[in-house]
């Protein structure tokens, strides 16, 4: 019935497009010139991009998670706009974003909230749906779904019940900083978001020093300052890039040492919009010597030698058996 409805209105959306007339409410009169804002898409108000040219084909049923743009909507795939078209209902973290992606592509399919304060009651209802042999989309505000966003615990319970599951891949904002950064991606770590409070968030750190690989971390614009700072003390001083707007106007990627980067932002305040921060991996025997003889006398003063050897091994990738010995030396007062 629904998409007898839907056939028609695509129909019906075809002769307006050929008659130049068009019922969606986001309709903007004609224009004897054309508006250079509608070729910004960017620009949800530059109206709707009827999803014509979308594939019919039926979709199976089945949990489709998929990837919407992070800033720009340009970023969409052709996948997802079918998908989104196709499906019997979308879930979205913000009905009124996700709904503004929909406009702008002329897509009209149902949309309801699924976020962190009513994913427990909604759950078995959108499970219900499944076993029926619903097609769901899951999207979130923005970029790939269950990606420091709603959706693991519903995957879950969906993939223990051999319902369907099946991923639209897409925009991330991680991934993207990571190419952008200039640091290796031979291997890297997603880290997620960072605990708001210092002492978390400097225990968490320390467990993310030893690790082997480029780290990627989400954090809020405000707040970036003092983690930058925590990630200097931290991880040492190792190169990084704070990656913020990304595929938005204003987009821009501010590269250099842990301790210059945040020496910026405590100097320039919280810049706007929301960052990425990558961090490359520990910087193994590019150490000089007395940098680490010095390091390890600013870490002895608040340490005990134990904690303070295994605190600079981690940051540095220097072996411990080495750094207790000259921690020791330092203590007993030989060096
Ligand atoms: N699921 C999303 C993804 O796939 O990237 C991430 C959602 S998470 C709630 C939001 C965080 O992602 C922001 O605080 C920021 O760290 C990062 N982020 C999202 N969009 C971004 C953008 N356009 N530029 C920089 N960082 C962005």
């Amino acid at each position: 019935m629904r998409r007898t409805a839907r056939a028609r209105d695509a129909a019906r959306a075809g002769s307006d497009r050929k008659a130049g007339r068009s019922r969606h409410p986001n309709r903007r009169p004609k224009a004897s010139k054309p508006d250079p804002r509608a070729l910004s898409p960017t620009d949800p108000a530059a109206g709707p991009q009827p999803a014509e040219g979308l594939p019919e084909t039926e979709l199976a049923p089945g949990l489709y998670l998929v990837a919407t743009p992070i800033g720009n909507l340009g970023d969409i795939t052709l996948r997802a706009l079918a998908v989104l078209h196709g499906a019997d209902r979308i879930l979205c973290e913000d009905t009124r974003v996700t709904g503004k992606l929909l406009a702008r592509y002329g897509i009209s399919t149902s949309l309801g909230a699924y976020h962190d304060h009513n994913a427990e009651h909604v759950r078995p209802t959108v499970l219900a749906a499944l076993r029926r042999g619903e097609r769901v989309a899951l999207v979130s505000d923005a970029g790939t779904p269950l990606v420091s966003d709603p959706g693991y615990k519903l995957v879950r319970a969906a993939l223990a019940e051999d319902l369907p599951v099946t991923a639209i891949p897409g925009p991330n904002a991680a991934i993207t900083a990571l190419i952008l950064s200039g640091l290796s991606p031979a291997a890297f770590l997603f880290a997620g978001f960072l605990p708001p409070r210092q002492a978390a968030r400097r225990r968490a750190l320390e467990r993310w020093a030893a690790v082997e690989a480029t780290l990627v971390f989400y954090e809020s614009t405000p707040r970036l300052a003092e983690s930058l700072t925590d990630m200097a003390e931290a991880l040492g001083n190792r190169e990084a890039a704070v990656a913020r707007e990304l595929t938005k106007l204003h987009e821009e990627v501010r590269r250099g040492r842990l301790a210059d980067v945040a020496a910026h932002y405590r100097l320039a305040g919280p810049p706007r919009g929301e960052a990425v921060v990558v961090v490359s991996g520990p910087e193994r025997g590019e150490l000089d010597p007395t940098e680490v003889d010095e390091r390890l006398r600013t870490t002895l003063a608040e340490l005990g030698v134990r904690e303070a050897t295994a605190k600079l091994a981690a940051q540095t990738g220097l072996p411990r058996g080495e750094l207790y010995r000259r921690a020791l030396a330092m203590r007993n007062g030989k060096e």
